[in-house]
Parts: structure tokens; C-alpha cells; sequence
């Protein structure tokens, strides 16, 4: 070979190198006077963030940041890791209650899907589960989400929640000539297999299915159970074949012990739960996912919403008996994770519930621990979402006061951050 043409192909091979090369990262400092590391379990000072592209690097406490570095000094502002929302209805607003939910289209859905996924950005949660949603537009939203064309929580999605015919999980609000059913509507164990492939071919994460009747449908009991045990583990099965979680929606006593037998990751609402199955839940490491603030807002504001008259009755029923099931539940030292059932209360307002699980047991730490740490698990992301530590998604949050000893501060969330970049930043006025 001629050395010029050697030399040409070192130099070719040098541009290929060059050209292969990832453009430079980005780095920047987050500071503020404290952090409250969930990990950790306590609050901490003069936090100092190290944070490369989308992930957090370095945390240090008291250093500063190097000469010429690019800096946000959030000066008096707690940080915390970004939230998360564990049972959530991005793509359905408070008011699509009773005969008005027949008029939303699956694209209505989408368009409230990127509404709804915005406040609930803003409002400091960067994570959420979205369980139950037509026409799969949770999966179109969390799609959009991730290629960064639409801000919103990082999200794990369920497509069509599975149902009995006439249950929860489907639409009964029509007499039969309408032939109006709902899109998860499955019955027996082989169905049920087809329905969880068909979420899955389609890009669910996670199986939501209806144990138990719900407060919303029209003429089912909350009590009582839907789903046969066959039917439940048929479902788990499959899921779990899959790679999937399962949650389960589940009010009634008999439906939420079917189901932690059978083996889904979280019972969702867990209302009537008795002590033998939070005791059944405990040795089995199934997660309690209780929207207690839910019924505090129907109570007050269903009517308005256009609720059905029995919903109201429903509502009324589970209110202070779910309460007492949290408080025994918490007790009882059961995993549990935060989830507020949004759309049932106002997309953005999630971080409300906060105040109600301090009232009823769980110390201030532990609620945050429920929306981060705990929720990470139940998410199969730890080590990416819920703390902030090196190797997480730099998804931060700030408060001006100590949520610690003022849970309501979750509520007046001044900063937020998601994959490194800022989404909203109020500036303290001197
Ligand atoms: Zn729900």
C-alpha cells in the first residue's frame, strides 16, 4: 500500500472516530439548603447535585460548585426526588362521570391524556402508573412522553382494564341493543389469557383487571367480588409469563384476598381489606395502593361532577371504612405506595392525599417514602426513580419549607425537574 493512501485511511479512520464520538455532556449543579432523602430516611444539608445529561452523578453535602460551572441556587428550598402517582386516569378529566362518559372518544381521551400528564408533571410528580384507558391512548401518551414531544410523568401504562361482563371494568350504562361493552371486557381463564396477550401485543406494562364491583359503574356493589380465582390467576399467570405486574382493582373483602392469593403486585383502593389478608399481603409482599383522599372529594364535590346517584351512595359507604383500612394497614407495616385514582380528583391536585396519610399513621418520612422509594419498587425502577442519588434520573423537586415538618408544603411545589431539564422554576421574589 502507497503511504499516502495509508495515510489517508488512518486520517479516514480518525474522522470515523471523531464522527462516533457522543457530543459533549452537559453538566450542571442543583443547590438548595436541604434535601429529604427518602433513601436515606432523613433530611439533609447544603445538598449539592451533580447532574450529567438526564442522570444525577454526584451528591455531595457543604462543597460548592467549581469556578464557571452553570448553577441553580435554589437558596432556601428543600429538594426532594421527584413523585410519583401510582394509580392514575391521565386521559380522563373529574367530569366524565355517568351518561357524559359515553360521549368521550378514545381521541378525546388522547387530547386529555397530554392535558392531564402536563399538571401532573408540574405538580411534582414525574412518575405514574396510568391503570385503565380506552383505546390505548395511555400507551400513544407514554410513547409521546418519552420521545420528549409532550411533558409529562415518566409513565408505566395499562391499556383497557380487564373486566367481568357487567362489572366494574365495563360499561353498563346503555340497555343491551346499544351492544356497548368495554374494550377489557374477558370471561373465563382462557379469554382472559387472550385479553392480557392482546394488552401486551399492543404496549401495556402492566395488567390492570377488576376484582370487585366499583363506586363509579353503574350497578355493581362494591362488596362484592367479580373475577373467579380462576380467572385471577389465569391473569397473574400470563402477566407474570410476560414480564408484567398486575393491579388489582378491589374494594370488597372476599375480592382483595382472591386477589393477593392469586398473586397480583398491588391491590388498588383496598378498601374493605380485613386483617388477615393485610397479614396475607405482608408474607406476600403485595403492595397497598389506597386512594383515601378520593372519597373526601366525591363526597364534596360528586354531585357537581354529574356523579350517578348510587355513586354517591357508594362513595359515602367506603369513605371513613377505607380510612380505618389505611390506618390498620399502616400499622400492620404492609408495603404500601401512593396513589390518588386522579380524574376521580382533580389532575394536579395528587399531592393532597400527602396530609391525609399523615393524619391516619404514617409519619410525614414514610408518605414520601410511599410516592418514592416504595413506588420505585412496585415500578421495577429502583436505582433510576425515587431518590436522588448517583445513578437516578435527575427528577428533583423543591419546596420552600420542611415537608417534613409540614406535609402540605408538597402541595406548593416551586421547581421541578425531569431528566435533567427544568419544567418549572418559580423564582422566590427578594
Ligand atoms: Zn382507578
Amino acid at each position: 500500500m502507497p503511504i499516502s493512501t495509508a495515510r489517508n485511511s488512518i486520517l479516514i479512520a480518525l474522522c470515523l472516530i471523531v464522527i462516533a464520538l457522543p457530543a459533549q455532556a452537559e453538566t450542571l449543579y442543583l443547590k438548595a439548603a436541604h434535601l429529604v432523602d427518602p433513601i436515606e430516611g432523613k433530611l439533609r444539608s447544603n445538598p449539592l447535585v451533580t447532574i450529567v445529561d438526564d442522570r444525577i452523578t454526584e451528591v455531595a453535602f457543604g462543597a460548592s460548585a467549581p469556578d464557571a460551572a452553570t448553577v441553580i441556587d435554589l437558596g432556601d428550598a428543600t429538594l426532594l426526588p421527584g413523585l410519583a402517582d401510582m394509580h392514575t386516569h391521565l386521559t380522563f378529566y373529574t367530569s366524565d362521570n355517568g351518561y357524559d362518559s359515553l360521549a368521550v372518544s378514545y381521541t378525546d381521551e388522547a387530547v386529555r391524556g397530554v392535558v392531564n400528564a402536563r399538571k401532573t408533571l408540574m405538580a411534582g410528580f414525574t412518575a405514574a402508573r396510568n391503570l385503565g384507558a380506552g383505546g390505548f391512548s395511555d400507551v400513544s401518551l407514554r410513547d409521546a412522553i418519552n420521545s420528549g414531544r409532550v411533558p409529562g410523568p415518566r409513565l408505566q401504562v395499562s391499556g383497557p382494564s380487564l373486566g367481568i361482563t357487567g362489572g366494574h371494568c365495563d360499561s353498563n350504562l346503555l340497555p343491551e341493543q346499544y351492544g356497548v361493552k368495554s374494550q377489557g371486557v374477558a370471561d373465563g381463564p382462557w379469554a382472559v389469557r387472550a385479553k392480557v396477550r392482546e394488552v401486551n401485543k399492543y404496549g401495556a406494562d402492566v395488567v390492570k383487571f377488576c376484582a370487585t364491583g366499583g363506586v363509579l359503574s353503574k350497578g355493581t356493589s362494591v362488596g362484592a367480588r367479580q373475577y373467579s380465582m380462576e380467572e385471577m390467576q389465569a391473569i397473574v399467570d400470563e402477566a407474570h409469563t410476560r414480564g408484567m405486574t398486575v393491579a388489582a382493582h378491589a374494594h370488597g373483602t372476599e375480592g382483595i384476598r382472591y386477589a393477593i392469593e392469586a398473586g397480583v403486585d398491588s391491590i388498588e383502593h383496598s378498601s374493605l381489606i380485613d386483617d388477615e389478608s393485610i397479614k396475607l399481603a405482608k408474607e406476600k409482599g403485595t403492595w397497598l395502593s389506597m386512594n383515601i383522599y378520593a372519597t373526601e372529594y366525591l363526597l364534596a364535590e360528586g354531585e357537581k361532577n354529574g356523579l350517578l346517584p348510587e355513586s354517591m351512595e357508594k362513595a359515602a359507604f367506603i369513605h371513613e371504612r377505607r380510612r380505618a383500612s389505611f390506618a390498620r394497614a399502616v400499622k400492620a407495616g404492609v408495603n404500601m405506595v401512593f396513589s390518588t385514582d386522579s380524574a376521580v380528583i382533580p389532575h394536579g391536585d395528587n399531592a393532597m392525599q400527602f396530609s391525609r396519610m399523615v393524619d391516619l399513621g404514617m409519619s410525614p418520612m414514610q408518605a414520601i417514602q410511599a410516592a418514592t422509594t416504595q413506588a420505585a419498587k412496585l415500578l421495577r425502577w429502583e436505582g433510576q426513580t425515587g431518590g436522588v442519588a448517583p445513578g437516578y434520573f435527575a427528577d428533583i423537586i423543591a419546596v420552600n419549607g420542611d415537608p417534613l415538618e409540614d406535609i402540605s408544603e408538597l402541595e406548593r411545589v416551586v421547581f421541578v425537574m425531569k431528566g435533567g431539564e427544568v419544567v418549572r422554576w418559580e423564582e422566590q421574589s427578594p
